[in-house]
């Protein structure tokens, strides 16, 4: 079977690094990686067999980085589907081997580039400079989410935002990234804290997962603008204090801008002797709670290495410090991007924690509530039986470590047509719904008041 041929692949040190070396070399050309002919195929395994296979695929990452082959969505069970993103080369060495396990894949984007282009954010793209040029104006909303900002922008209106509302909001550093970018929340407050209960939502710890920041810079200028003119805001307002990170990996983020849009993971420089060529780990497979018990990797080449230790990335670790010295929270929610879950703990086991009939429950009916907006149908469960195992998550964390009793983590549009390259006239529209089941959990977990 072609599982053998695949694991097979040597896997001595010195043959690694050449190959590494070839694959920086060719891909990255001018400054930003190409993606000219990669295509994303779908799977849907029908046969533990085919599932098998995918999984055996999945975890040679020798494999995977030698031929450019990454995958977007992984293998988890039956009948779901996977993506995986394949060089032209990788498409016609693997064809003949799909084909010999039955598996016919789909073609969900036929050339990455092109979709990219699309997004008008290869070469030469520049920030919108703040407030969008005219001087002395106030902050435009639809232009600002019109399109995907950078890093610079998105903390201009984020400062913006806090200054012109400072009744409602303030901002906080609570720590910087690897490069040096500050990692700032904004805390949002109407009147008297006493009584409420606390919020955390964070976005962007994928950093190729462009959706996520700009559905919380929505939040959040939603938020804190419509204080005493939108009685949905006024209400959420009334029970609760919300403190938003809207970017929680900016060097990755930046990186998907200047260099390669599929960047995933940080950008710190790891201590093993792969250091020199694979930066970066998963800062999502970095929180302590169950940390690399499954699900992750301890190759630093690899796109969910879970670091070198627990909370080796300067940014997950600056978030878990700051939770915990401010809590108790009540909600935890992670924007995360593409599919169209909302997924509960926990990541790490098939287990399922105690609350979770009530976490379950409430996203129920905050995915009903979003579907009402544009008919966006969003599946519900716990990440490890909807998905697959991934240990060092940040939700299993915020419920198991930090004890938040309602931990959710989004996975927002789309299921697959795009991908993580959503188009951006669908930001507002995922914000606007994503909002509106936001509003439904805030009603459904602390009704009585
Ligand atoms: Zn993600």
């Amino acid at each position: 079977m072609f599982n053998i041929k695949l694991t097979s692949i040597p896997l001595n040190g010195l043959f690694i690094v050449l190959l590494l070396i070839n694959f920086s070399l060719c891909f990255i050309e001018d400054g930003y990686k190409r993606y000219n002919n990669y295509s994303v195929l779908r799977f849907k395994p029908t046969t533990t067999d085919q599932l098998h296979f995918l999984y055996q695929l999945a975890q040679n990452e020798t494999f995977l980085m030698e031929r450019s082959v990454d995958f977007w969505t992984e293998p988890g069970s039956l009948n779901s589907s996977v993506d995986i993103m394949l060089s032209p080369e990788a498409r016609s060495t693997l064809s003949p081997v799909f084909a010999s396990n039955q598996l016919t894949p789909s073609v969900m984007i036929e050339d990455v580039q092109s979709r990219i282009d699309a997004e008008n954010l290869i070469k030469g793209r520049q920030s919108l400079p703040f407030p969008f040029g005219v001087r002395g104006s106030r902050p435009n909303a639809k232009q600002f989410f019109s399109t995907y900002q950078r890093y610079d922008t998105m903390m201009s209106m984020l400062d913006e935002i806090a200054r012109s509302n400072s009744k409602v909001a303030t901002i906080e550093t609570i720590g910087k990234s690897f490069e040096g970018r500050d990692l700032k929340v904004i805390k949002i407050s109407s009147g008297s804290s006493s009584g409420k209960k606390k919020i955390w939502i964070d976005a962007g710890l994928h950093a190729r997962e462009w959706i996520g920041p700009s559905t919380a810079m929505y939040f959040i200028n939603k938020l804190v603008t419509s204080v005493g003119k939108d009685e949905n805001v006024d209400s959420i307002l009334s029970k609760y204090d919300i403190v938003v990170l809207p970017l929680a990996n900016p060097d990755g983020y930046e990186y998907t801008h200047t260099t390669n849009r599929m960047w995933r993971k940080t950008r710190s420089l790891t201590n093993s002797r792969w250091g020199y060529i694979c930066r970066g780990a998963d800062p999502n497979r970095n929180w302590s709670y169950k940390w690399r018990t499954g699900g992750s990797s301890t190759n630093p080449c690899s796109d969910v290495y879970a670091g070198s230790a627990p909370f080796s990335e300067p940014e997950p670790k600056a978030m878990s410090q700051y939770i915990l010295k401010n809590g108790p929270w009540h909600m935890y929610i992670s924007f995360h991007s593409y599919s169209q879950l909302i997924l509960l703990p926990w990541g790490w086991t098939t287990d399922l924690p105690k609350d979770y009939k009530e976490m379950y429950r409430v996203a129920e009916k905050a995915a009903t509530s979003l579907k009402s907006i544009y008919d966006t149908p969003y599946t519900v469960g716990s990440a490890t039986n909807l998905l697959y195992v991934a240990s060092g998550g940040s939700d299993d964390w915020a419920y198991g470590e930090a004890g938040v009793p309602y931990s959710y983590t989004f996975e927002l549009r789309d299921t697959g047509d795009h991908g993580f390259v959503l188009p951006d006239d669908l930001i507002t529209p995922t914000a606007e719904e994503t909002f509106v089941a936001f509003k439904t959990m805030c009603d459904e977990i602390y009704p009585n008041k």
